[in-house]
């Protein structure tokens, strides 16, 4: 029997709503084959306490402990009962065979830990970029992974259904220096994306919304910069922010709710301060003249312009 549990710390429930709308497989699908031990939103009538006493007596397997939102051991914060979040993930922490934190809260502390830089909030296993979460940074769980961290804000359904049937059917999963899967987060944003040919001869887009132009030379867009498969997976299999017109903000990085002002692009005499990750400055410069000086008519044209 497999069987998930999944707690909720300092959250906003919007992996929750992700969750509800996972297609191919279907939430329902899902848990048709995984005994869904517990959800805070959608359970009724179920005695969490029971559930935790049963895991921890060995009565009851666990195979994902899947936590949303931060971490802290503050009851003031966030209690469930009378315990701590903090309390009932040291409880089961040794039971489980895979643990995953799902959103950049659960991931790496996010927007609460952010509140209160001295407060113990934090991920599971990280805080921010440093490996100070709750969790100590060598920690493994049964199977022999550190906690899965399935980062963003929120995710995508299908990160997470996917990297859950991938463990269930023993497909390796190789995780990054962030422990995510590789599998979805060796991807930049920007791959995929609809407006890489404006990126490529540095066409700027006027104002959101609009079909054409790039987002990335003024309007903030973090795609060259974010590790996530948001051009590749798309939401609600549609559309993405970038392919709508709305800049990526890097919200499956640690330092997302670190940064200010996410719709304008920081620049020093004209240039991008970060330029796309595997680019040296001087290259970046070199090859933005040269796309700039060698005018592509077609993609300088509004899209109802073209033959
Ligand atoms: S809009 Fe963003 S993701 Fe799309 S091509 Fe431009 S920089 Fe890349």
């Amino acid at each position: 029997m497999y069987t998930l549990l999944w707690l909720q710390g300092l959250t906003c429930n919007g992996n929750t709503q992700s969750l509800l709308n996972a297609e191919n497989p279907s939430f329902y699908t899902l848990f048709d084959k995984i005994n869904l031990l517990y959800h805070p939103s959608i359970s009724y009538d179920v005695d969490l306490f029971e559930i935790i006493n049963q895991i921890k007596n060995d009565k009851l397997p666990l195979t994902f402990l899947v936590v949303e939102g931060s971490i802290t051991s503050d009851k003031r914060f966030f209690s469930i009962g009378d315990y701590s979040i903090a309390q009932i993930i040291d409880a089961l922490k040794e039971k489980a065979d895979y643990i995953i934190a799902v959103g950049n809260c659960a991931c790496f502390g996010n927007i609460p830990a952010n509140f209160d830089k001295n407060s113990d909030v934090k991920g599971l296993q990280f805080r921010f970029k440093e490996k100070k979460g709750f969790l100590p940074s060598n920690f493994k769980s049964k199977k022999g992974y550190p906690v899965i961290n399935i980062s963003g804000c929120p995710i995508h359904p299908q990160w997470f259904v996917s990297t859950i049937l991938n463990l269930l059917y023993k497909k390796p999963v190789y995780l990054d220096g962030f422990n995510r899967p590789k599998e979805l987060y060796m991807y930049l944003t920007h791959d995929g994306c609809t407006r890489n040919e404006y990126f490529e001869w540095k066409v700027e887009l006027e104002e959101f919304g609009h079909k054409e132009g790039c987002l990335f030379y003024n309007q903030g867009c973090r795609g060259p910069l974010t590790h996530s498969p948001c051009n590749k997976v798309l939401w609600n299999n549609t559309s993405s922010k970038t392919r709508a017109g709305m800049p990526c903000i890097g919200c499956t990085e640690f330092d997302f709710p670190l940064r200010e002002n996410f719709f304008e692009t920081k620049k020093n005499m004209g240039i991008p301060e970060e330029v796309p990750i595997g680019v040296s400055k001087r290259v970046y410069i070199t090859i933005t003249g040269v796309a700039k000086t060698l005018k592509n008519e077609r993609v300088n044209k509004r899209l109802e312009e073209t033959e």
